[in-house]
């Protein structure tokens, strides 16, 4: 097996083990959040007994599959979103690592993906996409602007294009809300969008838009009972699988356009 090859596979491992252990990190910070706690202070303990929970309860992913979801000391159900939290941290970080290799650039898009999977929790958990953390997406992109050494003007002028897809959805959202007269989509998810337009090119954020409707008509089916899907969770995800693998998909359509 060539090196770069097995370096990559190692990269992966990390990346797949440090985004679980965030994952499982943040689904316990925005657990604590929705219930007006203090998000970082005190131990994890169980929401439903309260007993605090030892180091073998705490390991992302295999600690949930081992005690098959539920608490050790009251037998009370833990939530499957602590579940996937981390399989979703695990799994984002091993895209960026396939895609970046091991490199300044992907520190980048590391931080990107915790803050995506922080807006899906909150989204998920509370229909809220905080605005401080699309502050921080933004913050995030524009140290990294300068610290990558990229481009100004042409990297801020893909910016600026990629800030029309948001912006005639804005339009397209509220023209369908004053024909329909009642919502049509959350004010959250559009400046979401507007902040992945920092990050991302208008092709790969129109294919965020198209795959994060499907996701989440997907998601509405599979979940059917449990009232409004939040479209945040989908949104996030998709657009990592855009970042990551969108490439041949946006070269292939922009082929077309000639
Ligand atoms: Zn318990």
């Amino acid at each position: 097996m060539n090196p770069d090859a097995l370096l990559t596979i190692y990269l992966c491992v990390w990346l797949f083990v440090a985004g679980a252990v965030l994952g499982s990190f943040l689904d316990c910070a925005v657990w604590r959040w929705a219930r007006g706690e203090a998000m970082f202070r005190g131990r994890s303990h169980c929401g439903s007994c309260g007993k605090t929970l030892s180091p073998r309860e705490l390991v992302p992913v295999l600690s949930y599959l081992f005690s098959r979801g539920k608490c050790r000391h009251c037998g009370a159900k833990i939530p499957a979103e602590c579940l996937w939290a981390e399989l979703a941290g695990g799994v984002g970080f091993v895209c960026f690592g396939v895609k970046f290799g091991l490199s300044l650039e992907l520190a980048q898009w590391l931080v990107l993906g915790a803050l995506l999977l922080a807006v899906a929790l909150t989204d998920g958990a509370k229909q809220i996409i905080p605005d401080r953390l699309l502050v921080a997406m933004a913050a995030n992109r524009i140290v990294w602007l300068f610290a990558l050494r990229q481009p100004l003007w042409d990297t801020g002028k893909g910016m600026l294009i990629s800030c029309l897809v948001p912006a005639a959805l804005l339009a397209f959202v509220l023209l369908a809300e004053k024909v329909m007269k009642k919502e049509a989509m959350g004010g959250g998810d559009i400046k979401l969008l507007l902040a992945l337009a920092l990050y991302l090119s208008w092709p790969e954020l129109l294919l965020t838009l198209l795959l994060g409707c499907v996701l989440g008509i997907l998601a509405a089916v599979a979940g059917r009972n449990r009232g409004p899907f939040p479209f945040g969770p989908s949104l996030a995800a998709a657009a990592v699988l855009a970042a990551c693998f969108g490439g041949p998909l946006v070269d292939w359509y922009l082929g077309l356009l000639g």
